[in-house]
């Protein structure tokens, strides 16, 4: 099969970035330019503190926005919005009025829509007679010019007010991050009113060939490679080919990163190989719901260019087995409206115990709550990485390096030490000195599913197609949440007669103590580390329907809605929507595995099989040795038994499945009863076959003709 070629030249607008930087986006300046400078100011306050726009003000930012898009040859809009499906979604209207024979574009459609959304997942929430949803628009977050359509980035909710989407959670948790931290920072500095997570999110992908991935039914079904042999396996096929980069890539990274800059996303792609095949692109950190946003509209943006590069991105965590598998590293960290990143350590003291105070609170939050956070990254894609030989387990751990592990270490352990008055508190306790010696602490662990890297913590565990709200939203609750307990405890101390300072110790010294089970320094995917794990009592849930359990737990319900993100009804529904999308996904690709290895692999085996016996026959006809023959053909009627058995048991145990009404056992028997019983065993026999098989016959595009683009 012939790759495609790309005849796409890109050239740059300018060959200085900032003349074209942003230019798709109705951002800060195009406001300040347009807008009347009391209409702007409210539009700041609303970007600033989540005011309300009033309608007229609504009016008149629709009206520059109007101009501003129609100067740009853009003719219809839309509310952008994420629903609980994973992707993105919009509904184009129309700025031309043919009743008034001009384009509108009025306050109230800036604002609000309402989508016709009943074909969105809802958990339930939306009961047929009122199918209704509606989006509201989200001033924090730029709207954009896309694919010549004006993109109003929203919530969506139900009419009744419950979330439908991954955003109004999200802006929930940065309100209760933020008050909690806000109070925490008080402790330290009175000058603090805002507290917002910051997000830089490594993407990583693969690129193939488009026509190659035309033919591959399992890759446009499912988005992975249910079959496929790995030639030269591991590190033998990465030594090869690692480092250049095919130009047709190289293009085709150029010319959505110009699109990309465009659009106002800091991106600064990795011109680098991880595995055959594979790439990865980061942009710079923003304020976490702008920079989720832009990583949404990243991945579409990237599909939509590769088409013109006859590619193909695949943003599945485990497109090819036997081959790395993809991340989305979420580099997170809290900075405030003073301007200090609350996990950079610094060299006042005082700051210093601030930034140890954060870091606490986020490793024991990791460690109180890792079931709940494990359960944020879970989906039947990613389960085919987390867990697997390589890539971050299923079991939550926090890496410090050891610099700083020693610096909780000591502080622990200095339990005893007697501060007097006019001691310096800092140096008794060692704290005074953490700068340098981190900031020029490059130990770096790679396998840890959660890292602190410097001035960061790094959520390595976060599967490459998902979207990071989900992770980032779960992230922002426990850590409030830890925050909150922490005010308390220190609180208690305080009224016990301590001083300030030495409160703030003791809860902390309690808290490295209680969290100390979670803090791991070590290979991540070693053995040795799943057994000690273990004995630590640490959880491994390898699989989603067990990593979902923890809904049922009453514990996380009373989280959520004591932080105000989401309320039962809202828990449960999303509880459902994930079963349910699990259920599916095993559900396509197991039907795929059953066509592809039927309809394909049997039949071309076969013919090749008979090939074989006319070969057998025609040796013995000449009195000549056939024995080789007669052992390919016994090979491969083993294997083609054992497809057919496995296939049919396959599609029987569906078939009971369905049957099943508890969404919960019907995920559970997916797992366990279609995919953990039979897929590995299927594959393992068509593989056989594909090595056996003449090549010219074989009717699946194979992996060293994917993963190597010319
Ligand atoms: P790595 O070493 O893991 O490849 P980098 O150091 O290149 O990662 O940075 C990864 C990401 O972390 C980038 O998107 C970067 O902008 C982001 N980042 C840097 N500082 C912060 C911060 N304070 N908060 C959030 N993200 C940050
Ligand atoms: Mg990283």
């Amino acid at each position: 099969m012939a790759q495609g070629r790309s005849k796409v030249t890109v050239t740059p607008p300018s060959s200085k970035i900032s003349d074209y930087y942003g230019s798709n986006v109705f951002g800060t300046k195009q406001m300040k330019e347009s807008l009347a400078p009391s209409v702007f100011k409210k539009v700041m306050e609303a970007i600033d503190k989540g005011s309300k726009i009033d309608p007229s003000t609504a009016e008149e930012i629709a009206s520059a926005v109007k101009v501003w898009a129609l100067s740009k040859g853009v003719t219809h809009y839309t509310h952008w919005f994420q629903p609980l499906t994973g992707s993105t979604a919009e509904k184009h209207d129309s700025f031309f009025d043919a009743h008034a024979g001009l384009e509108k574009f009025k306050g109230s459609a800036l604002v609000q829509q309402e989508p016709d959304a009943s074909s969105f997942p809802h958990g339930g929430i939306r009961s047929t007679f009122e199918a209704r949803g509606y989006t509201a628009w989200d001033p924090s977050s730029p709207i954009f010019i896309f694919d010549k359509t004006l993109c109003i980035p929203t919530i969506f909710v139900s009419f009744t007010g419950e979330a439908l989407d991954y955003k109004t959670p999200l802006l929930k948790s940065m309100e209760a991050i933020n008050s909690a931290a806000i109070e925490v920072c008080q402790l330290f500095d009175r000058n603090v009113r805002k507290v917002s997570p910051s997000l830089g999110v490594e993407q990583e992908y693969f690129v193939i060939d488009k026509a190659l991935f035309a033919t591959r039914p399992d890759l446009v079904m499912s988005g992975r490679t249910v079959f496929g042999h790995n030639p030269a396996r591991g590190q033998q096929l990465e030594d090869h080919y690692f480092g250049s980069i095919p130009t047709r890539v190289k293009d085709f990274m150029m010319d959505f990163e110009i699109e990309a800059h465009k659009l106002g996303i800091p991106v600064s792609t990795r011109h680098n190989e991880v595995a055959p095949g594979q790439f990865e692109v980061a942009p710079l950190f923003e304020e976490i719901n702008k920079a989720i946003d832009h990583n949404q509209l990243l991945m579409d943006l990237m599909d939509k260019v590769a088409e013109k590069h006859n590619l193909k991105v695949l943003f599945h965590e485990k497109p090819f087995a036997g081959v790395n598998g993809s991340g989305k590293h979420n580099n997170w960290s809290l900075i405030t409206d003073t301007g200090v990143n609350l996990f950079q350590p610094s060299s006042s003291a005082r700051e210093n115990l601030q930034f140890l105070t954060f870091v606490v609170a986020t490793v024991k939050a990791v460690y109180d709550h890792a079931d709940l956070l494990r359960s944020s990254i879970a989906s039947a894609s990613n389960d085919f990485r987390l867990g697997a030989n390589e890539a971050p387990p299923a079991i939550m751990s926090v890496f410090l390096g050891s610099t700083l592990s020693s610096v909780l270490d000591e502080l622990e352990k200095n339990g005893n030490v007697k501060i007097e008055k006019g001691d310096n508190m800092y140096m008794k306790l060692g704290i005074s000195k953490i700068p340098e010696i981190i900031l020029d602490n490059t130990d770096r662990n790679r396998t840890s599913p959660f890292a602190f890297t410097g001035n960061k913590f790094e959520f390595r565990a976060v599967g490459s197609g998902a979207n990071s709200a989900g992770p980032m939203t779960v992230l922002n609750v426990i850590v409030a949440e830890t925050l909150r307990n922490l005010l308390k405890d220190i609180d208690k101390e305080v009224n016990a007669g301590k001083e300030k300072k030495i409160a703030i110790v003791n809860v902390l010294r309690k808290y490295i103590k209680d969290s100390k089970k979670i803090r791991f320094e070590g290979d991540g995917y070693s053995d040795e580390w799943a057994k000690e794990a273990e004995k630590r009592g640490l959880s491994n849930l390898k699989s989603t329907p067990a990593a979902l359990d923890i809904y049922h737990d009453k514990k996380v319900a009373e989280l959520f809605a004591k932080h105000n993100v989401l309320n039962p009804k809202e828990l449960h529904a999303r509880h459902e929507i994930m079963l349910e999308n699990y259920i599916k996904k095993v559900q396509i690709e197991s039907r795929v595995m059953g066509d592809l290895a039927l309809n394909h692999v049997i039949p071309t085996s076969i013919l090749y099989q008979n090939k074989l016996i006319e070969n057998a026959n025609g040796l013995a006809g000449l009195g000549l040795d056939n024995t080789a023959a007669i052992e390919t053909i016994k090979e491969i009627s083993k294997h083609l038994e054992s497809i057919n058995k496995y296939v049919h048991a396959m599609t029987e145990a569906r078939k009971q499945l369905n049957k099943e009404d508890d969404i919960v056992k019907r995920a559970k028997g997916y797992c366990n009863d279609v995919k953990e019983a039979y897929f590995d065993k299927i594959r393992y026999a068509v593989d056989k076959l594909e090595l056996v098989v003449d090549d010219e016959l074989w009717p699946l595009v194979k992996y060293r003709e994917m993963l190597f683009i010319k």
